[in-house]
């Protein structure tokens, strides 16, 4: 695991009196406040909501806690899994995981496995399945352009439809076929091939994407943001909730002035530095003057996709054992269902009673976004039952939160209209955009708080491009460190499957034996005697023409040399072969393991 702090990172703000304005109280905007704290600089960080930790907050509703999703802390960079535990001691909980997929009325173990699969599905379906899957190995489509396809050529046409198009089209509302290809790829890069082979030939590491622990605060993550905010609040900084920040105002190329509304009246503060996390189309839509319009046009072209999760409280003690089940079935339209009190016991106020999260993937101006609450309730009850999972009658009460922007979208489009931004935004001395929708990045917690962090030390000198976190594993220099170390199997495993030239090892094989031969036959010549070489001549009975002469040991190089050359090149041939062989297995191997957790990174 990288450990990110290094003394020359540490802020050293020779301006503390200066104006840090940290805009957005979620993992970014406070992990920015706290690393200024660590400065000596007093940050005010402003919330729009009554509670920080933004989309990883935990809300309440009559003694209960729901989480915006099921936050599952996992990390690989060392100072931020350092500081979770710092945060909460002994609240800090370790959870090992369990999930299900909900497919045609049967559960199926996530990540998945061979003899549950084939239990669910029966022999017939999995042969059938196994057919699809050998003919894309065939048969692929020759272009890779959307996701539809970037599945079907790894696992199938078959396996596609059976456990890939129901949920991503539930999740991102479009048909796969207009997703495109290099977002899955993206989103399961953890998975290379040559960590795959890695890890089979020498273990170590697993890959990101294959958790089977993890860890999640006593009372849900909201509880990590709460202590975040204490902490940062006892240390002279102060987090304003209930502020909305309506306007930033910009002279010569320095944000200057930030406005936002508390209690219905507008306030205005200086600004020396803003960090802002926030979506990153509404920060251009607060400055003043306007963004010219090419910006304007490109941030509104940027889009999210959306959330509603409908917590349920039933009256019954155990429902299911998972913390979440994905739901794949198309007759519902729920995508997952979290099981609170499997994430921490804490989560519900009474044992006896058990709350779920109902979540339902949508835009914000369609049927489900809109729909009302109490009709929202109904119908997150009746997919309950309908799934088995519960009773109707056992249901006892229900609240609905709508969390916007909760995905920024991945289009064809996004990564041109983004760069407009970026790079307007840049022009900016003294702006920061640092979290998830503040770089329209699709960063978990530790990578969001991780532009926070870096930003904050921006502030004092340190030069991180913060757009390159998340997009380089190696960006971080304590990282490359750990990188190396685990780069020796793997620079071991390159050489190793570096192609053999057939002609050059024929040719090297057959020179040496022919040199061999050649100086064996000398050497015995001038050792001289009666009986010349008595051995080395019967060789002559397969190399007509051969005698133990000078000529005779050009003759034996000649031989020599044209069978070291084709044994060199059938050996070099064979291993390239063999190898070719085992490298498209470990291939395969990779692709289907990345299956195993797709879902996660969906
Ligand atoms: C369903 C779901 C599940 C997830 N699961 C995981 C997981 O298991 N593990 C994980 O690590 N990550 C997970 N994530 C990702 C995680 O939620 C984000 O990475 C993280 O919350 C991003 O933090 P942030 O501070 O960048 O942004 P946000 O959390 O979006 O915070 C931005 C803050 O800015 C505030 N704000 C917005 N506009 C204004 C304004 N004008 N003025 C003042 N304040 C404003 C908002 O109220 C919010 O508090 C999940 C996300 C989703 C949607």
């Amino acid at each position: 695991m990288p450990d990110i702090i290094s003394d020359q990172h540490q802020p050293k703000l020779a301006m503390s009196n200066e104006s840090v304005v940290i805009i957005g109280g979620g993992p970014a905007g406070l992990s920015a406040a706290h690393e200024c704290i660590k400065g000596g600089i007093k940050p005010i960080v402003l919330e729009r909501a009554d509670k920080v930790g933004g989309i990883s907050r935990t809300e309440t509703y009559k003694g209960y806690y729901f989480d915006i999703g099921g936050h599952r802390f996992y990390t690989k960079i060392e100072e931020i899994d350092r500081l979770w535990h710092e945060m909460l001691g002994d609240d800090f909980l370790k959870v090992r995981r369990m999930s299900r997929i909900y497919y045609q009325g049967r559960f199926f173990n996530y990540p998945l496995g061979f003899a549950n699969a084939l239990m669910n599905l029966g022999l017939v379906e999995t042969s059938l399945i196994l057919l699809s899957y050998l003919k894309a190995q065939v048969w692929s489509h020759p272009e890779e352009v959307n996701f539809e396809q970037w599945v079907c050529n790894r696992f199938g046409q078959r396996l596609y439809q059976t456990f890939f198009r129901t949920y991503t089209e539930k999740v991102w509302g479009t048909p796969c076929h207009k997703i495109q290809a290099d977002w899955a790829a993206q989103r399961i890069k953890g998975l290379s091939l040559i960590v795959a082979v890695s890890n089979a030939l020498f273990g170590g590491q697993k890959a990101k994407t294959l958790i089977s622990e993890f860890d999640y605060p006593l009372r849900g993550p909201g509880m990590m943001w709460q202590r975040f905010q204490d902490v940062v609040g006892a240390n002279g900084g102060e987090v304003r909730l209930n502020t909305d920040a309506t306007g930033l105002s910009h002279e010569n190329g320095r944000i200057v002035k930030v406005n936002y509304v508390d209690n219905g009246e507008t306030v205005t503060i200086p600004a020396d530095q803003v960090i802002a996390s926030i979506p990153v189309t509404r920060l251009v839509a607060l400055l003043d003057p306007k963004a010219p319009k090419h910006v304007l046009e490109a941030a509104s072209n940027l889009s999210y996709r959306a959330f509603v999760l409908v917590g349920l409280i039933v009256d019954r003690e155990d429902l299911f054992p998972d913390q979440w089940i994905y739901v794949h079935s198309p007759d519902v339209r729920v995508g997952r269902i979290q099981n609170l009190k499997n994430w921490s016991a804490a989560m519900v106020p009474d044992p006896k009673k058990t709350s779920v999260a109902m979540e339902y993937f949508c835009n914000e101006d369609d049927e489900t976004w809109t729909m009302p609450d109490s009709e929202l309730i109904d119908l997150a009850s009746q997919e309950l039952s309908k799934l088995g999972l519960a009773d109707t009658d056992d249901i006892m009460d229900g609240f609905v939160i709508r969390q916007p922007k909760a995905y920024p979208v991945y289009d064809d489009a996004y990564k041109e209209h983004l760069m407009v931004v970026r790079d307007y935004l840049a022009t900016f001395d003294n702006l920061q955009t640092v979290g998830r929708n503040g770089m329209h990045r699709y960063n978990n917690m530790d990578h969001s708080m991780l532009t926070g962090m870096l930003a904050a030390r921006n502030l004092s000198g340190a030069n991180h491009d913060l757009w390159e976190i998340g997009e380089q594993d190696e960006y971080l220099e304590a990282d490359k460190k750990a990188k190396a170390q685990r780069l020796v199997p793997e620079k071991i495993l390159t050489k190793t499957f570096a192609r053999i030239d057939k002609l050059a090892f024929a040719t090297a094989i057959g020179g040496v034996s022919g040199l061999f031969m050649f100086l064996a036959t000398i050497w015995l010549v001038m050792k001289g005697g009666e009986m010349v070489g008595p051995t080395l001549r019967l060789l002559s009975q397969y190399f007509v023409g051969y005698s133990v002469t000078v000529r005779g040991a050009f003759v034996a190089f000649g031989y020599t040399f044209f069978c070291g050359f084709l044994f060199g090149w059938l050996f070099a041939y064979l291993r390239n072969l063999f190898l070719a062989f085992y490298v498209y297995s470990a291939k395969k191997k990779a692709e289907l393991l990345s299956l195993r957790d797709f879902f996660d990174n969906l």
